[in-house]
């Protein structure tokens, strides 16, 4: 599994309203100011503190669409023949409870696969812990 996609939160509330100290260049170009460099000092909005950031697995933020029945489909050629495109389509698999949300190609450990209205890049993964407790 590759690269999941990780959001910063405060490690005192869980808010992800944070924000961290930086410098911005203008770009003459864009005619905007851009990202130049970050610093050490993180600072939560929800707190009005500084803080220090955990880094979370991002939730899946697309709206899941699955078969008329309310399943999964069961593969990535049912959800093509339901009239998606392959990056409309993703593949959901499980490893020691975990969920990854990924390209549509993966068997693995496969649930399922679902289609969004957003189109992926193929190389993105969403990876959902699943509380087991
Ligand atoms: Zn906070």
């Amino acid at each position: 599994m590759s690269n999941p996609i990780q959001i910063p939160v405060c490690c005192t509330c869980q808010s992800k309203d944070v924000t961290k100290d930086a410098w911005a260049e203008w770009d003459p170009i864009k005619q905007d100011w851009v990202l130049h460099s970050t610093y050490d000092d993180e600072f939560c909005q929800e707190c009005e503190q500084s803080t220090k950031l955990d880094w979370i697995n991002a939730e899946f933020p697309f709206e899941e669409i699955r078969r008329e029945d309310g399943n999964y489909f069961n593969s990535w050629p049912e959800a093509k023949a339901a009239g998606y495109r392959d990056d409309q389509i993703w593949s959901i698999c499980e490893n020691d409870g975990v969920w990854s949300y990924g390209p549509p190609h993966h068997y693995v450990n496969h649930i399922g696969h679902i289609a969004t209205a957003e189109s992926h890049d193929g190389k993105t993964y969403y990876v959902e812990e699943l509380d087991l407790t």
